[in-house]
């Protein structure tokens, strides 16, 4: 981050200034034609020193909303959709604020130019001023929660008005009755409602704050998992109608550029799966956090098992996932560091699949435990057996997914896998 903001002590202000091309802000929201405010986020040069990365308030446009002095502003051009939402890109040269616009939860700067901070390390404050953005990452989920419904709402609509082959060669069976159908819709529908739940669970967490270090990798897992189910279920239903699929009017192109603004925005997807990881280490490894057990032996029991198809037993698969890659990835950096790798090479060179993997086991832990704390909450038995049938396709759907992983961990055994198959 290039931008600067350079408190001038003389005058009581910050200067911000954006001394370069590449550290123009890029990609703001509502940046161009509708915001009169910025939150910048800036390095912050105090008396010759470089106190890190602080948010400050800068207004852009006065009150005839014209351009302040020193601020420029671009649209960022034509996108792929949502375009209904401007996007700027933003320069500042030498521009005037208050000292006391700067944002000053972490940090500040007190009258006589002394910069204060109950965090001693720049990069504390730095993450501390970037959580900020985790309210934003639910925002997005829920944004995408929406998309995948539409999606399913005009696709499943569609296939059960749409007529084609039947036992008698007419075509009178709504395409909705083919299992083929069936199978490419129903497990994204599955995991909506299941992932739904582990939204309401990160909303109240975050809501409460009472799991710690937890929250921000809840905050970004929800917003990953759904974001990317927005983009599959986009592109299944968009295929799923056919021709009719493909006319603007069905929406899908919408719906997919809505799933893509999920996947970037508030933090690039791949770039949060790999903080995820960091965090959960961190948390095993030096603040004596322990990873939920499976309540069964998992090779001894559920190894040699026919049906493994309960949510129970799914549960105790997720978290012997989590522990399992967490373990692999371990010995992975140990056997790098031993070759002579750095930390970087380990981390971006050498790991990337595990790290990857062992961010989504977690989020994917963490959806399943919510979705059985939801069963227990239902009163209605019949609600809880429609529920319950839910979230197995969708917790069947990973299984599937990762079944060579569990088959050659002995977690399950192949007979097992194949009847999974059959059970979703
Ligand atoms: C619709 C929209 C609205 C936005 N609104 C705002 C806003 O209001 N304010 C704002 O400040 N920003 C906003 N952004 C910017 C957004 O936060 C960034 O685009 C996002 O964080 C990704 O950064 P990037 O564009 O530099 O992508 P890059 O970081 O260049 O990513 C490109 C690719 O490289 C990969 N990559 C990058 N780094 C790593 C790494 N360390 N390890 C592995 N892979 C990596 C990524 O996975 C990705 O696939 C918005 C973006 C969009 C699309």
């Amino acid at each position: 981050m290039e931008t600067t903001s350079t408190y001038d002590k003389a005058s009581g202000e910050f200067i911000v200034h954006s001394p370069t091309d590449l550290s123009q802000k890029y990609w703001i929201s509502n940046g161009f034609h509708h915001a009169n405010m910025a939150v910048v986020f800036a390095q912050t040069i105090v008396n010759g020193k470089n106190e890190g990365v602080n948010p400050f308030l800068v207004p852009t446009r006065d009150s005839n909303h014209e351009l302040m002095p020193g601020v420029q502003n671009r649209d960022m051009g034509v996108k792929i959709g949502v375009n209904g939402v401007d996007n700027a890109i933003l320069r500042f040269t030498n521009v005037r604020i208050p000292r006391n616009n700067m944002l000053t939860k972490y940090a500040e700067v007190d009258a006589t130019g002394t910069y204060q901070s109950e965090l001693a390390k720049p990069s504390q404050r730095f993450f501390a001023v970037t959580e900020r953005l985790l309210s934003g990452r639910i925002c997005i989920a829920g944004l995408c929660i929406g998309a995948t419904r539409g999606c399913l709402y005009v696709a499943i609509k569609y296939a059960k008005q749409r007529m084609s082959i039947g036992p008698e060669g007419l075509s009178t069976v709504p395409i909705m009755n083919y299992q083929l159908q069936q199978n490419a819709i129903m497990p994204l529908m599955a995991r909506m409602f299941a992932l739904n739940v582990y939204y309401n669970f990160v909303r109240q967490a975050f809501k409460e704050q009472t799991l710690g270090w937890e929250i921000p990798s809840l905050c970004s897992s929800i917003k990953t998992m759904m974001s990317w189910n927005a983009e599959r279920t986009a592109t299944t239903t968009r295929e799923r109608c056919g021709g009719m699929g493909f006319l603007s009017s069905s929406r899908f192109a919408e719906y997919l550029a809505v799933a893509h603004t999920g996947l970037t925005a508030e933090g690039d997807n791949r770039v949060l799966m790999h903080k995820i990881t960091k965090d959960l280490i961190l948390a095993v490894t030096k603040k004596g956090y322990v990873l939920p057990k499976p309540k069964l032996n998992v090779k001894a029991q559920i190894g040699t098992m026919d049906d493994v198809s309960s949510l129970e037993l799914i549960s105790d698969l997720f978290r012997f996932r989590v522990e399992t890659l967490l373990a692999k990835l371990g010995a992975k950096t140990a056997e790098l560091k031993k070759q002579g790798k750095s930390p970087y090479e380990v981390n971006m060179m050498g790991t990337s699949n595990l790290i990857q993997d062992l961010a989504m086991a977690y989020g994917e832990r963490r959806m399943i435990d919510s979705c059985l704390d939801f069963l227990g909450g239902l009163d209605s038995a019949q609600d809880r057996k429609v529920m319950e049938c839910v979230f197995r396709v969708a917790a069947i759907d990973c299984v599937k997914r990762d079944l060579s992983f569990y088959i050659s961990e002995k977690a399950i055994k192949p007979q097992a896998g194949a009847n999974l198959l059959i059970a979703q």
